[in-house]
């Protein structure tokens, strides 16, 4: 009864909380927020100041009393107090919004999206954030289980899923059936970890320091997994366009193309004169800088394939591998994978949402919300 009361002024929301990105979904609205997850204070006091783009724009430029953090980064929660300032702050935007009455009468129903690499302790600290944020009940659900339900996917068949969700931190591993989670892998090493490989590769090879917003930006606009990707080709036109637009400021890299390859003239600073330089790279050397951390990533697959029971293994070969997270829109990762394990790869529609499409189904169906939590309820 008072559930409902409650309802009547509340959005009931689905949370996706990701080591780069934070996305909210509300209830019959559908995606509403989608923020980078950073949150900027003060050093000493700790007092939050600024969170989500505006956090994320002061990386990199703080002065000394200010500090950025990316509370998730690794997949666990390394700043407790920031991440449950980032669940309280999105729950109060999300009531801001065009309600007519003040936030704090709200009391939502909150799904979030947790790694599973989330500890107990770590996950009944998010629960009770979201409570202390004046969620009337929370539930959390595993990432992976979260993108499969959001691709459509039925979970609670007998029948072998495998989710692959890279994202920004973390890699999630993970075959599902009937409902649960048979065996899976949460990795220390995703998408972060290629802008690192890059930022070392660019280093080494031509002596220049570039940040990680660089590397990052020449990551999603020329890098690739595999040479003879097709999908490659039938991107690079519409690809163009789009950066013909761009400022260069802002992405701090441009796009040439020379004898079919893509380059990206980028900036940064020379190691022996201090001194700000530019150079080309192309595609095929920042092809080669990922690949190591792509090879790891493909060998944990094989690894979790060869610990999963035979007969999910042929259901798998079948279904094929979903690939979820921002990691699976780098090109030609679907053949790369295919290549080395030899099983059918299905890419996500929107991999940067899958996660949280599949919180707002969980908060839309009571049933499937009871079969799928790993934590929650009311306090
Ligand atoms: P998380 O769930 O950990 O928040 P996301 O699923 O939001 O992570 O994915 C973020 C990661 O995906 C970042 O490392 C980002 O650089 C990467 N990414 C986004 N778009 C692309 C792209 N087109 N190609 C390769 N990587 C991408
Ligand atoms: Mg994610």
């Amino acid at each position: 009864m008072l559930d409902r009361f409650f309802s009547l002024f509340s959005h009931d929301i689905g949370i996706d909380l990701g080591t780069a990105n934070t996305l909210v979904w509300v209830r019959e609205k559908g995606i509403v927020i989608r923020e980078p997850s950073v949150v900027a204070m003060h050093k000493k006091s700790k007092k939050v100041i600024a969170i989500g783009t505006e956090a994320k724009n002061m990386v990199g430029k703080t002065p000394g009393t200010l500090i950025t953090i990316r509370p998730l980064r690794h997949g666990v929660i390394a700043d407790f107090d920031a991440t449950a300032a980032m669940i309280a702050h999105y729950i109060q935007q999300v009531h801001e919004v065009g309600s007519m009455l003040p936030s704090s009468f709200a009391r939502p129903k909150v799904v979030i999206g947790i790694p599973s690499s989330v500890t107990e302790v770590e996950r009944r600290a998010v629960w009770e954030a979201a409570l202390n944020a004046g969620a009337r009940s929370a539930y959390l659900i595993e990432e992976p289980m979260a993108a499969a339900i959001g691709e459509g996917i039925s979970v609670f068949q007998p029948n072998g899923v495998m989710v692959v969700d890279i994202g920004g931190g973390t890699t999630e591993i993970a075959i599902i059936s009937l409902g649960g989670i048979v065996v899976s892998r949460s990795l220390r090493f995703a998408g972060d970890e290629m802008d690192q490989a890059i930022i070392h590769y660019v280093r080494l090879r031509h002596g220049l320091l570039i940040g990680e917003k660089t590397a990052e930006d020449m990551k999603i606009k020329i890098g690739s997994a595999y040479k003879k990707s097709s999908k490659f080709k039938v991107q690079s036109s519409k690809f163009k366009k789009e950066n013909e637009t761009e400022t260069d400021q802002e992405t701090k890299i441009r796009i040439e193309e020379e004898k079919g390859e893509k380059m990206a003239i980028i900036r940064g600073r020379d190691i022996e004169t201090g001194l700000p330089k530019s150079i080309k790279i192309s595609e095929t050397e920042v092809r080669e800088a990922i690949a190591t951390v792509l090879a790891k990533i493909i060998e944990e697959i094989a690894g979790v394939l060869e610990e999963s029971p035979p007969e999910l293994t042929s259901d798998i070969l079948q279904n094929g591998i979903l690939l979820a997270g921002g990691g699976a829109l780098l090109s030609g990762l679907d053949s790369l994978i295919v290549e080395r394990i030899h099983m059918p790869v299905i890419v996500s529609d929107d991999p940067l949402t899958a996660v949280v499409r599949g919180t707002g189904k969980v908060l839309e169906d009571d049933k499937l919300l009871n079969r799928v939590k790993v934590t929650g309820g009311l306090r």
